[in-house]
């Protein structure tokens, strides 16, 4: 039965069924958690050995004669710089390697730009009121490095070929106040979706009314395919290069959900000279990163391939987790016409849009039964998505029991949110 084409006693019927259901699994005292992308602790296992990948004193010197348990080193060790250059396809001398976080290094480069500008001679962007570009449904804790800084969020809604372009070009042509722009370009959080090359030209070469405009690529996704057949994404200085562009672009990655979340290394590349300006404000900062982690990592994976084989080990555990998930939808949402699904190809989410104005109120009866979701509007700026319709579903954490167990709650939950929805029309 479609319920949007149903009778509102075939829907009064209906709802009473899903309520005695609803009844069964409120004894069972459910207890799971679909809300953050965490790694599920076997693929934390496939890192074993990483701890132990330098233990010698004599093994903790790095190709260039760094003493990794020195100062020094200050930009990353050369294996560690290699190593990212061949994930993101960027020179080595692009790079900056630092820390176990990415999204410090973002708002670390957020700070930069508002307290300092975001170049020479620029104007900090914390002298003005400034604005910045929020794709979505997008990642949460992006916008909250713009919000925290004062920014105004504008939502810009995402197609299945990245941000809708026609309006971002709109915005920022005339507008000098919009200052940057938030994008996951590969396997984006949480739609899934993969910058087309169309995308990414647009982006690198479109007219700013800002000079000093500047994109965050996040590509934390850029090595976690699901499946063979992974999508693939521009290389985005290679195109910026062309319209002479390439200080438009500041790109993050981290090895977080390669190795250990928290515990990894991040990197960023941008040009040369926005690499030279971000240096020489850094270097008043901190004296170098835990060059020690930098070398674990390096000499765990022993090169590109040793990491693609890595990855290849975390989608084993993975798809046949986001194809549950899928099924699950398919089998008990499709069939009522509720809702509509990502199937990525990677990554760590599924974005599911349910029937207008239902989104909270399937949440929170997932609350009363114990599956813990992301809050629904947690997808857009400040926390309102305006159609009240995105979940975000993590399906990495729990076993595959449990997020059989979990995806049957939320359809039910989405089935009776819909019903009572569309009954109190
Ligand atoms: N960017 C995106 C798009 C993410 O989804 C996450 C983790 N959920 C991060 C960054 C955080 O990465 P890190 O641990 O390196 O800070």
């Amino acid at each position: 039965m479609i319920y949007q084409n149903a009778t509102k006693q075939e829907l009064q019927e209906e709802l009473e069924l899903l309520r005695d259901r609803f009844e069964e699994y409120s004894i069972l005292n459910l207890k799971l958690d679909m809300s953050r992308g965490k790694p599920a602790a076997d693929q934390l296992t496939l890192s074993e050995g990483i701890l132990k990948a330098v233990v010698e004193d004599s093994e903790c010197i790095t190709e260039n004669g760094i003493d990794v348990r020195n100062y020094g080193g200050f930009d990353g060790i050369p294996e560690a710089k290699r190593l990212f250059s061949e994930i993101l396809g960027v020179p080595a001398d692009m790079l900056f390697v630092g820390g176990v976080s990415s999204l410090n290094m973002m708002y670390d480069a957020f700070a930069r730009n508002m307290i300092f500008g975001a170049g020479e001679g620029m104007k900090p962007w914390g002298q003005g009121g400034i604005k910045f570009l929020c794709p979505c449904p997008g990642y949460d804790r992006h916008f909250g490095v713009s919000q925290i800084f004062g920014a105004e969020l504008i939502p810009v809604p995402m197609t299945e070929k990245g941000p809708d372009m026609d309006l971002v070009e709109a915005l920022v042509k005339d507008d000098e106040t919009i200052k940057g722009m938030w994008c996951v370009p590969k396997y984006s959080n949480p739609t899934g979706v993969t910058f087309d090359e169309e995308t990414v030209r647009r982006l690198v070469s479109m007219p700013t009314a800002a000079a000093d405009f500047r994109i965050f690529w996040d590509n934390a996704y850029c090595i976690h395919d699901l499946y063979e057949d992974g999508d693939v994404l521009p290389e985005i200085f290679t195109i910026a290069r062309e319209y002479g562009n390439e200080d438009r672009v500041y790109e993050f990655a981290s090895l977080a959900k390669v190795t250990y979340c928290g515990g990894s290394v991040a990197v960023m590349a941008t040009s040369k000279a926005n690499l030279a300006y971000a240096k020489k404000i850094m270097a008043k900062q901190f004296i170098c990163h835990d060059k020690v982690n930098q070398l674990r990592h390096a000499r765990f994976f022993g090169g590109i391939e040793g990491l693609r084989a890595h990855m290849k080990k975390h989608a084993e555990i993975l798809a046949p987790k986001f194809d549950c998930v899928i099924e699950t939808f398919e089998r008990s949402l499709a069939p009522h016409g509720v809702g509509k699904w990502s199937r990525p190809k990677g990554g760590y989410f599924i974005s599911l849009d349910l029937p207008e104005g239902t989104a909270k109120r399937t949440h929170a009866l997932c609350t009363q039964l114990g599956v813990v979701l992301t809050p629904a509007g947690a997808t857009f700026p400040y926390g309102v998505d305006p159609m009240d319709s995105n979940l975000r579903i993590a399906p990495s954490f729990p076993t595959p029991e449990e997020l059989r167990g979990a995806a049957e709650v939320l359809c039910l939950c989405a089935r009776i949110a819909t019903c009572e929805k569309l009954l109190a029309n």
